[in-house]
């Protein structure tokens, strides 16, 4: 099956809806058709060798994937988002991507070893779990 098995499947009464998508925890994007293109899931990123997730780790709604709407045909690339649709947190990827650009800013400016309030945020995250 392929992504244009999807919107080519006639389901008149199929109501347009969001797919889920599986993403890496450094945010590589595995497959954002989860559910319909099962023989695409990963439990590891080919990428970084990360575990992959497809809930919110925090509210554990399905992180969204691709917009179907049957019938329409979306063209456009599905990006993986930065926060969480439901609850609002930050996914694993959006808290890394803060945390280096933090530490380069640190590191530019050579403010020594404290750590920029993010980092002591993930590290308090990764103690609490
Ligand atoms: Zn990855
Ligand atoms: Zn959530």
């Amino acid at each position: 099956m392929t992504y244009r098995d999807i919107f080519e499947r006639p389901q008149p009464r199929e109501e347009p809806h969001y797919e889920t998508q599986q993403v890496c925890m450094n945010g590589h994007q595995i497959t954002v058709a989860y559910h319909t293109l099962s023989n695409r899931r990963q439990d590891f990123c080919v990428q970084c060798g990360s575990p992959t997730i497809y809930k919110c780790p925090k509210c554990h709604a399905e992180i969204r994937g691709i917009w179907i709407n049957p019938g329409v045909v979306t063209a456009s690339p599905t990006p993986v988002p930065d926060h969480c649709h439901s609850c609002g947190d930050p996914f694993p990827w959006t808290l890394l991507k803060d945390a280096s650009g933090a530490l380069d800013a640190v590191e530019a400016a050579k403010l020594g070893n404290e750590l920029p309030p993010i980092m002591v945020k993930l590290v308090y995250r990764k103690g609490g779990e």
